[in-house]
């Protein structure tokens, strides 16, 4: 299943965050420092790592000796579901330690977001106190204002953009300035696609499962084309599942390879018009990340889709 959009804001609440996310690398002094210093701009944020953290499974195994089985059910269902929790009145962030350092680094930021963000703050306190949940398309707001809050700061705002355009578009590019940055391959490319000023975008896979009617399949989980491919383009379609039939099966990295060569790729619009494109794969355990950006400058609003389009099961 393609993942509900979490990162898009209206300008003006894109501001708000941006302005927030300034105003913390200033008080800690994290521009051009690398990688982000997570640390200091919590630290300036006055916020502090849980030293117990409820992620802990001693520490919920304990809670469950104390308190019997049905509260730890009940602690544990809400905490699988996030990974990481602000408590407001105790200025203390909670971190699911079993996640990799980078995806972490974000989650940090992520949470410091919800605390410095003041219409956010003030409510949560209210949330908190209260034992009160916010209404969904509240909380879904604030989840995006967070997300972007972290990614604001991980990549000190335009600071990856300018160092990413120094060398020739690639896959390789996000990769290596993002592990200086600190932050996850999955963060990069978002980031790179987010602020680049081509037509690219970056298709998100769930990792290959083998199937016994196609070889193997592949779920589409995220699309996230550059500004400028939505403004020539409109937009991209794909299948919900990539299987070895697709266009896009060429750039999901062979077994035991973490990369798949430059290739190019037609995609057709919905006037049957055909446009080139260039695109390469990267893998980790979890994720193929597709890159792509357009061959020839064209100008054409349309939503593109595979040459041969049709939905697969
Ligand atoms: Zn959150």
């Amino acid at each position: 299943m393609i993942k509900p959009d979490d990162s898009s804001l209206t300008a003006e609440q894109y501001t708000t965050v941006r302005n927030s996310v300034i105003d913390l690398l200033n008080k800690s002094d994290a521009w051009g420092r690398l990688p982000t210093p997570i640390d200091d701009v919590m630290a300036a944020a006055k916020l502090k790592l849980a030293p117990i953290s409820a992620f802990d499974e001693g520490v919920i195994e304990r809670y469950a000796r104390k308190f019997g089985l049905a509260a730890k059910t009940l602690v544990k269902s809400a905490i699988d579901k996030v990974l990481g929790i602000l408590d407001v009145h105790g200025n203390i962030v909670h971190i699911d330690g079993s996640v990799n350092k980078e995806k972490q680094n974000f989650l940090k930021l992520h949470e410091t977001g919800h605390n410095e963000l003041p219409h956010q703050r003030g409510l949560f306190r209210w949330v908190q106190d209260c034992k009160k949940m916010l209404e969904p398309d509240i909380s879904e707001l604030f989840e995006r204002e967070a997300n972007i809050f972290a990614s604001i700061a991980l990549f000190q705002d335009g600071h990856f953009a300018k160092v990413t355009a120094d060398s020739p578009f690639g896959i390789k590019v996000p990769l290596a300035v993002g592990r200086k940055f600190g932050a996850s391959a999955y963060a990069s490319f978002r980031e790179y696609v987010r602020r680049n000023e081509k037509a690219c975008a970056i298709i998100v896979l769930n990792a290959p499962t083998p199937c016994n009617i196609h070889g193997f399949k592949s779920d589409v989980r995220r699309i996230d084309p550059s500004p400028e491919f939505v403004r020539r383009f409109g937009g991209l379609v794909l299948p919900e599942t990539i299987t070895p039939d697709s266009v896009m099966a060429k750039f999901i990295p062979a077994t035991g390879k973490r990369m798949s060569r430059p290739n190019t790729l037609a995609l057709e619009d919905r006037n049957k018009v055909v446009h080139e494109f260039v695109a390469e794969g990267f893998c980790t355990p979890f994720n193929v990340f597709i890159l792509m950006h357009a061959k020839l400058t064209l100008n054409k609003t349309t939503i593109i889709m595979p040459a041969g389009f049709k939905a697969s099961a």
